[in-house]
């Protein structure tokens, strides 16, 4: 090699260094502060078979491995029974639609996010089980009450671009139900969905959350109400949402309680 390509190489790898160096250190800081690294996580799936809670394993826990999380998978909500189990869990994700949840069972799942364990879902996983239960949903901070049309396309609206879960992100479209809840005010809003007249004429241009964050107790709560079926994370958007929330909310025991106020009808 010549002298002068020495050079020039050498510049440009300076070059590189001082224009890489920079990415690369904000994505590392992002990914210490949302590590999954050695958190323990119960992944409990069951309920209704239509929202494929047996496939959706496949989907999500080879991911929570690969980022380092110790995953306990159960397919039976007597692992809310188990005490140690729980007090150990820095995370729970349930997908578990409809089916019924005994007082006991309940209760160990409560406690066990308000001591500051996280519970994250999706659609009707956590967003529509236990219909009797409204301690448990007063804990999500919303319930399914319908999706007229059934399967539609509708878009989803990024709200709010500060916060980590969907920091960068821009709106996005999807073809699965668009979910009508009724909502907890205090729960911040990351993400909507706006209703034509199209299914439900007196709906027309209503605007409903799709993604929040909230607490119950100590624990922090995420949800999104993205993900029917499991081809529905083939959306990019839908499955990071996710991902990011998932780490987020597996944080209520590390990290220091966020603030935030939403006194919407103020
Ligand atoms: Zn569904």
């Amino acid at each position: 090699m010549s002298r002068m390509y020495f050079k020039i190489i050498s510049a440009l790898l300076v070059v590189g260094f001082l224009f890489l160096t920079p990415g690369t250190y904000a994505g590392e800081k992002m990914q210490n502060n949302n590590s999954l690294k050695g958190k323990k996580v119960l992944y409990v799936y069951g309920g209704w078979k239509g929202h494929e809670p047996i496939e959706s394993v496949d989907v999500f826990v080879p991911w929570l491995k690969a980022e380092g999380a110790e995953v306990t998978v159960s397919d039976n909500l007597d692992s809310y029974l188990d005490e140690e189990l729980m007090g150990a869990v820095d995370l729970i994700i349930q997908t578990w639609t409809m089916g019924t949840i005994t007082k006991e069972q309940e209760k160990g799942l409560l406690k066990a996010v308000r001591n500051g364990a996280g519970f994250s879902g999706w659609h009707g996983g956590i967003g529509d089980s236990f219909r009797n239960n409204t301690e448990y949903q007063f804990m999500v901070g919303g319930q399914w009450v319908a999706h007229p049309g059934g399967v539609i396309d509708y878009s989803v609206k990024i709200t709010d671009k500060n916060d980590p879960v969907t920091k960068g992100m821009d709106d996005f479209k999807m073809h699965s139900e668009q979910y009508y809840m009724h909502i907890d005010p205090n729960v911040k809003v990351l993400a909507t969905t706006e209703f034509t007249a199209e299914h439900s004429s007196w709906i027309d241009k209503s605007v409903m959350p799709v993604v929040w964050k909230k607490y119950y107790g100590n624990g922090r709560i995420f949800y999104s109400s993205l993900g029917h079926v499991m081809t529905d994370f083939e959306v990019t958007e839908a499955l990071e949402i996710m991902k990011r929330g998932i780490r987020w909310a597996a944080e209520s025991k590390y990290a220091p309680k966020e603030k935030w106020v939403s006194p919407v009808y103020k």
